[in-house]
């Protein structure tokens, strides 16, 4: 039978409960527990697929097709916990839920009311959870305690204990010590209240974690316990890390977090802690080769770190693991598009298109995916930029200058990329699109090949229109490769073209499933690429593309 640990936030929001979650994932998984890991959310949206990039980041895309918050991409690089739609809930999907069995009739003619219907329906979301053959559900509840939205969950993970028992269930609350830089001192009272706050609830924490600037003394931790009425070997600290947040599982172990949970929750761990991987991760980071690369983004959801915030992590993780430091140089599109590349892409050993929607900032994204092609630069175009590719060869390589995609111009006269059903009547804008993952072959002896090692992939979708197959005889006459098809429909899912030295779109996110011990083939492939270049520009010798692509390759 699974046991539960319930994580809360106080003091402030973006405390880092969800990278705190997942840290605690990997070091249960790192005992040999079964570990899952799910987020509560407390708005209304029904899942954040329709929320701007700018609201709320990134939208998270698991292998089953569930958008889900961001912070379930550091659940899946810091475990290797199945991540599903059980694994993120809104207060929106809760009540959708409610109301939808309260119109079928599903309550016998009773008031539904937030207690107990709401609060049963969260409950059963958890209890939904450890179905999966798990040891330990982590549940994060997102926001911050003291907010009006987070009451029902907070009530129901009350309840939660009571009903599954207090062996069974425990709680770890996060906050933060603010440092005041004045009088050289952090101040534990807005954690007393938030502390308080949780225990009017009727929740006493078995766990506090505390953020912190600056590693405090013993006698503030021993305050802390005391006023919070917390054990001092649960109170944990949580300073800024100094190099990276993959040092954090081995931050926490270090405390003996693990061994308290165990303790806590009567759990038998399967083995003695290994986190050697992570160690060995850590210790490259901080012996970086001081060797770094420049990667342009260009996008349109630039300001917002966290609107790409897989992408980077992934580039983040080829980076470690060819040991060179990769440098972000992020780029609004509609910049390119108003000043020309030559002024923002000259300097950069390569370039990245990301995924997006809607028609801002697409001719500033074709014109850097044609400065790449053009000068040689590594190009990547995740999604988006796949299709920002075929258009951009398209117009200029098999000279179709009305080539685009109806997304941006229904009525094109060439549309390089449509829309694969008509689906005007559709009005539930949660459901239209093409999401999670969906098989892929790959040709054998293509750059997608190298960076795969194998023809069968799985890699997660979230879009709506498709390269127009109509157009792929003259795309191949031109010199665009499709290396990837999907063997069900027919779609093709990767693009490239062999004359460069590297040059890759990609109808998927293969950016989720990037971990930093594991980088993924193709970012790895890119950082190397891009690295190449780097040296080869540094160091300028006779080259051929052919010799470019195997040594960008590690062959
Ligand atoms: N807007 C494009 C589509 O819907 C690309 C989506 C994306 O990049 N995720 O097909």
């Amino acid at each position: 039978m699974a046991k539960y640990i319930f994580v809360t936030g106080g003091v402030v929001s973006s405390l880092g409960k969800g990278l705190t979650s997942a840290a605690l994932g990997c070091l249960l998984e790192a005992r040999g527990l079964r570990v899952g890991i799910q987020k509560l959310d407390p708005y209304i949206n029904v899942d954040p697929g329709t929320m701007s990039p700018y609201e709320h980041g990134e939208v998270y895309v698991t292998d089953d097709g569930a958008e889900t918050d961001l912070d379930l991409g550091h659940y899946e690089r810091f475990t290797n916990t199945p991540l599903n739609r059980l694994s993120n809930f809104t207060t929106g999907s809760i009540y959708n839920k409610v109301i939808r069995r309260e119109r079928e009739g599903g309550y016998l003619g009773k008031t539904v009311q937030v207690v107990p219907h709401i609060t049963d329906e969260i409950k059963a979301c958890v209890l939904k959870m450890a179905e999966q053959d798990l040891d330990v559900v982590i549940t994060e509840i997102g926001g911050t305690v003291g907010d009006i939205e987070s009451l029902p969950f907070l009530e129901a993970i009350r309840q939660f204990g009571l009903e599954q028992g207090r062996d069974r269930v425990m709680y770890m609350h996060l906050t933060l010590l603010p440092y005041l830089r004045a009088i050289g001192e952090v101040k534990t009272k807005p954690t007393q209240h938030s502390v308080g706050k949780l225990r009017e609830i009727g929740i006493l924490p078995d766990v506090l974690v505390y953020r912190t600037e600056v590693s405090v003394e013993e006698s503030v931790r021993k305050k802390i316990s005391l006023f919070c009425n917390i054990p001092l070997d649960a109170v944990f600290e949580e300073k800024d890390v100094d190099h990276s947040i993959y040092e954090l599982p081995l931050v926490l172990q270090r405390q003996g977090v693990d061994d308290l949970v165990l303790k806590r929750l009567q759990l038998s761990p399967k083995k003695e802690s290994d986190l050697s991987e992570w160690e060995a991760l850590v210790e490259k980071i901080i012996n970086q080769n001081p060797e770094d690369i420049t990667i342009a983004i260009v996008g349109k959801y630039i300001e917002l770190h966290d609107a790409y915030k897989s992408i980077y992590e992934a580039l983040d993780h080829a980076g470690i693991s060819a040991s060179a430091k990769v440098r972000l140089k992020k780029i609004e599109a509609e910049n390119v598009e108003q000043d020309g590349p030559d002024l923002y892409l000259k300097d950069v050993d390569a370039i990245l298109v990301p995924g997006g929607f809607g028609s801002r900032g697409i001719e500033g994204m074709i014109a850097a995916a044609k400065y790449a092609r053009e000068n040689d630069i590594p190009y990547f175009g995740i999604c988006l930029g796949l299709q920002i590719a075929v258009i951009e060869f398209a117009r200029n390589k098999c000279r179709m200058k009305d080539a685009n995609s109806t997304e941006f111009v229904p009525d094109c006269g060439v549309p390089v990329i449509g829309l694969m059903a008509e689906q005007e009547d559709v009005t539930d804008k949660g459901g239209t699109m093409r999401l999670g993952a969906y098989p892929c072959r790959i040709t054998k002896g293509t750059l997608a090949y190298k960076c795969y090692g194998e023809e069968d992939i799985r890699e997660r979708h979230r879009h709506r229109w498709e390269l127009n197959n109509k157009y792929l005889e003259v795309l191949e006459a031109n010199g665009m490769v499709p290396s990837g098809i999907n063997p069900d429909s027919n779609l093709v899912e990767m693009v490239e073209i062999p004359e460069h030295p590297w040059f890759l779109g990609v109808q998927f996110h293969p950016e989720f499933k990037s971990k930093p011990i594991r980088p993924h083939g193709v970012f790895s492939s890119f950082v190397q690429a891009a690295l190449s270049r780097k040296l080869r520009d540094k160091n300028p010798g006779p080259s051929d593309h052919a010799s470019k692509i195997s040594s960008e390759n590690g062959e």
